[in-house]
């Protein structure tokens, strides 16, 4: 690949880069069922990459048979703890390895500017599937206190056969933070990326097999969310569904288990994330991360930092700081590893957010910065930083994920009022408080419903913490160690001694 992460070494891996695109199962490379494919579009230049495999029903028997057979023969299972972490270990060096690689193949695919895609997106899904294999060996489980005559014990075991499927935003950390877990505790598993960014999931597979997982256990298969995602959702066989995207579709995941099989269900969903500024904060930190906890991924996040509520006394100044930081935001094209803020993902995703931007204006919000498509030559969708101020939480802008780099400003007179504004949302991932003052910052923490407060930063912590929210942001929690718990049973037994 590259060395140094210049334009012209990047422009010039990218004329030789090999796109892998079919489907993998059974630890190979297979076209889909039907030999259908779709096109991959890349949202960096606007062409096509490739045509990658567009698997159905049918693919999802077969995977899903195949994944079964993986987990009953217990080449995975039953091989001790100690030898499956020996494994994901060396799997998230590979990845590590293929840092240049993988990451180019993200920008391509999705147009997040390159320098995050490497040393964040990949760095952080190295990092998500090693943590999980380090903890398996050293987690006991539970002997529980009885008389002489008996022994009462409750242990874990794998669920069996977990369907993943993920969004788009964050290819491959978001797959990154299932897969840890889920092969870890033991489990085989079928990994369903968005149908606008397979290729680093594809190309993992790969890495998968050299890094020794037997063949089976990891599963991965390419195609559209209302065929393969459904299928895997509704499948008999399956035990386990581990999904992040959008609310609606979360819900959808719950309906096809209960139509189905009750299979365990988890879903991390979107969010409409608040950022609380009191006027004894840090200013200047608090403007630069309203600004950054907000157009980071070009606002494609979930836990994006899309409501500033800022106390009226200190509006003016921190707007002021925000603008001026917001301004010097390095916009272009997605390879140049000088781009902090690169390209939407494709054009329904653009239309959608250039419809929040009119619903906004015609709600009586006041736009005071960007609003519309940035003109330049990369062949990237790209859509200006952008804020609305006057607005009021009632609004749609202020009520519903736009995901997209548009921020609104909301002004309060105490704390009571913004933990109330905060709290006013079907949603709950994430929240931000900056203040100096500690009975303010623990009064926020013990009143906000959001699955994470951050205290005067955000999206900080690591996989030691879980990550995951309140609401119609979802059920259950990626990382830590909670998460393993999540795809296992528990079983308890008693042996009669007398
Ligand atoms: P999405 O449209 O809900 O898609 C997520 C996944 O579900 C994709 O693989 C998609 O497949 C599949 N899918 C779509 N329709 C389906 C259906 N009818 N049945 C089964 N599967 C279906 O979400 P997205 O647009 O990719 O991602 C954006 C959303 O993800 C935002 O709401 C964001 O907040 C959320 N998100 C949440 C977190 C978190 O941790 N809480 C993290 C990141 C993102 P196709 O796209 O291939 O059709
Ligand atoms: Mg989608």
């Amino acid at each position: 690949m590259f060395d140094e992460l210049t334009l012209k070494n990047i422009k010039s891996s990218k004329e030789n880069i090999i796109y892998r695109n079919q489907a993998f199962v059974n630890g190979e490379y297979t076209n889909s069922i039907s030999g259908k494919s779709f096109p991959c579009v890349s949202a960096a230049t606007g062409e096509v990459l490739t045509e990658v495999a567009e698997c159905d029903e049918k693919d999802v028997d077969i995977a899903v048979q195949v994944a079964r057979e993986a987990f009953d023969n217990g080449s995975w299972r039953s091989i001790t703890p100690a030898e499956r972490k020996q494994i994901l270990i060396k799997f998230a060096n590979l990845i590590e390895e293929n840092a240049n690689e993988l990451g180019l193949l993200e920008t391509l695919d999705v147009g997040k500017p390159i320098t995050e895609s490497i040393n964040t997106d990949v760095a952080v899904a190295a990092d998500a599937i090693r943590w999980s294999a380090e903890a398996i060996d050293k987690i006991n489980d539970e002997v529980v206190p009885t008389g002489p005559n008996a022994v009462g014990t409750i242990t874990h075991e794998p669920l069996g056969v977990i369907a993943a499927v993920v969004p788009w935003n964050y290819p491959l950390f978001m797959a990154a933070w299932k897969i840890g877990p889920i092969l870890a505790s033991g489990n085989t598993m079928i990994l369903k990326p968005a149908e606008q960014s397979p290729l680093t999931a594809i190309r993992i597979a790969e890495l998968a097999n050299e890094a020794g997982i037997p063949k089976g256990v990891f599963n991965v298969l390419p195609g559209y969310g209302e065929t393969v995602g459904q299928a895997l959702g509704r499948h008999g066989d399956v035990n386990g569904i581990a999904f992040t995207g959008s609310t609606v579709v979360g819900k959808l995941f719950l309906k096809y288990s209960a139509e189905s099989n009750m299979k365990r269900v988890s879903v991390e969903c979107g969010g409409k994330s608040p950022i609380i500024i009191m006027p004894d904060a840090d200013l200047d930190a608090a403007a630069e991360t309203a600004v950054w906890g907000l157009f980071y991924n070009q606002g494609e996040s979930c836990d994006a930092l899309s409501r500033t509520l800022i106390h009226e006394s200190v509006k003016d100044k921190v707007l002021a700081k925000m603008l001026a930081i917001i301004r010097a935001i390095n916009v272009g094209d997605p390879l140049d590893p000088s781009t902090e803020f690169g390209a939407i993902i494709d054009q329904k995703q653009f239309d959608r957010v250039m419809s929040y931007i009119a619903i906004a204006q015609q709600e009586g919000a006041k736009l005071i910065l960007g609003g519309n498509q940035v003109k330049e030559n990369s062949g990237a969708l790209m859509i200006e930083p952008t804020l609305f101020d006057n607005v009021n939480n009632n609004m749609r802008i202020a009520q519903e994920e736009v995901f997209g780099p548009v921020g609104v400003i909301i002004t309060f007179k105490d704390i009571d009022e913004a933990i109330a504004i905060a709290n006013d949302s079907k949603y709950g991932l994430v929240s931000s408080v900056w203040t100096k003052d500690l009975s303010t910052a623990f009064k926020f923490k013990n009143c906000i419903r959001t699955g994470s407060v951050w205290i005067n930063c955000h999206d900080a912590g690591d996989m030691t913490v879980p990550f995951g929210g309140f609401g119609e942001s979802g059920v259950g929690r990626d990382r830590s160690l909670h998460s393993l718990h999540k795809y296992c049973e528990l079983k308890t037994t008693w042996i009669n001694l007398a």
